[in-house]
């Protein structure tokens, strides 16, 4: 019950007491004294108010009410009856018998108001006992969903995998011919333009494949070992530098060492050489690709699918590029998708896998100046 409501309870019951008590006593002061039947029957109309302050307000309440009856009641035993000592005996023995009825009803209210709170607390427990086995229950049956899923997945992606597999082997004799054919026609032949197709496209599928391999390998389970993210950044900002520089764009690198995280070097590398030649790719020339890393508080995986608090990185990769159309940013990370007449469509859907199987995520979004930014999210290693 809210607090206001429960005062205005306690004040209205209160008053029924009080009422009751004065109109009792107003009925006894009211009738002569010749009228003992009635009065009688006034006395034992008493018991209501004290029965009801005992129910109410336990022992405590019982007892006040049956004082407030004596009280009330006593001026009228000596001043109305003192002429009849029996009856002045008889009347006060009824007081004694207020307390004493007040004291059993008041001290049995109170024992069922105990039992009363204890079972409302022991049905809070149980409540929030239930809510989190059905939590726990849901948690399962999500991960059951998920593991399934994985399962039919990881089923049709060996399949892919197993198909694009087949295909590398005559893709590289198609090639192969293709350029020995290409000698054949010297540039400038009507031919040769077929064939420089052919290579061009041949060398496009074979992209396609190699990372759709790779795309496919990131559902084994990575080797993990610590692993100092600052030098990561340093080491594939120097693969990019040669790309970097054909397009006129600076990469600025301003990650620490030191931010250890544990996985694999080779995956993470692969994140952020694709995020940083997508960056690079998307700037105008002048441009410039912006490297940083935060650590923040947050959740991180602790043991048996459970969250824990720990240190979160947050590894920027900023341009000032055209940013991601709405359309871009919800399907970014989605596999083949691209807007590059080269692109495989393959980088971020990598990236996110590696980023996952490593405990943390890769968020899109527009910066408010101009550009794309890229935050990979990692748990820093414990003793980091
Ligand atoms: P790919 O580079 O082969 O196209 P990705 O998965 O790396 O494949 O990227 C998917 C798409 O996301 C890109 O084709 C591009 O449209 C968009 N994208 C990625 N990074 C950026 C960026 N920094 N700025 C603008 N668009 C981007």
């Amino acid at each position: 019950m809210p607090g206001g409501e429960a005062r205005r309870d306690v004040y209205v019951k209160v008053a029924a007491v009080v009422v009751a008590i004065l109109a009792v006593s107003f009925l006894h002061y009211a009738t002569q004294t010749g009228k003992p039947v009635l009065h009688d029957l006034y006395r034992r109309l008493y018991y209501v108010p004290v029965g009801l302050g005992a129910v109410w307000f336990g022992l405590r309440g019982g007892v006040l009410a049956a004082a407030a009856v004596g009280l009330a009641y006593g001026p009228h035993i000596l001043l109305h009856w003192q002429h009849e000592s029996r009856e002045v005996i008889n009347q006060s023995m009824e007081v004694v018998f207020y307390f004493a009825f007040s004291g059993v009803i008041g001290y049995f209210a109170d024992q069922e108001r105990r039992l009363r709170v204890r079972c409302q607390s022991a049905a809070l427990r149980l409540d929030r006992s239930y809510k989190q086995l059905r939590r726990q229950a849901d948690l399962i049956l999500e991960i059951e969903e998920q593991l399934r899923a994985a399962d039919r997945l990881a089923a049709m992606g060996q399949l892919a995998a197993g198909v694009t597999h087949e295909i590398r082997n005559p893709l590289g004799s198609i090639r192969g011919t293709a350029e020995i054919l290409r000698e054949e026609f010297p540039p400038g032949h009507p031919k040769a333009e077929f064939l420089d197709i052919l290579v061009r496209e041949t060398e496009r599928l074979n992209r396609v494949v190699e990372d759709f391999l790779g795309y496919a390998r990131q559902g084994q389970q990575a080797e993990t070992e610590a692993c100092d993210l600052g030098k990561v950044v340093h080491q594939t900002a120097a693969l990019t530098e040669a790309q970097a520089r054909k397009a006129g764009v600076e990469v600025r690198c301003e990650v620490p060492e030191g931010l250890t995280v544990r996985g694999s070097p080779g995956q993470l590398t692969q994140v952020v050489l694709n995020l940083v030649l997508n960056a690079v790719q998307a700037s105008p020339p002048g441009g410039e690709v912006r490297v940083t890393a935060e650590v923040r508080p947050g959740r991180v995986p602790g043991r048996e699918y459970r969250e824990v608090e720990g240190k979160l990185v947050f590894l920027q990769v900023e341009d000032r590029g055209p940013g991601l159309p709405a359309d871009v940013l919800s399907h970014a990370f989605q596999p083949f998708f691209t807007t590059k007449e080269e692109g495989t469509g393959l980088g971020l859907a990598i990236s996110k896998r590696i980023a996952e199987a490593h405990g943390g995520r890769i968020a899109a979004e527009n910066r408010p100046e101009r550009g794309a930014r890229f935050t990979l999210i990692l748990p820093l290693a414990p003793d980091s």
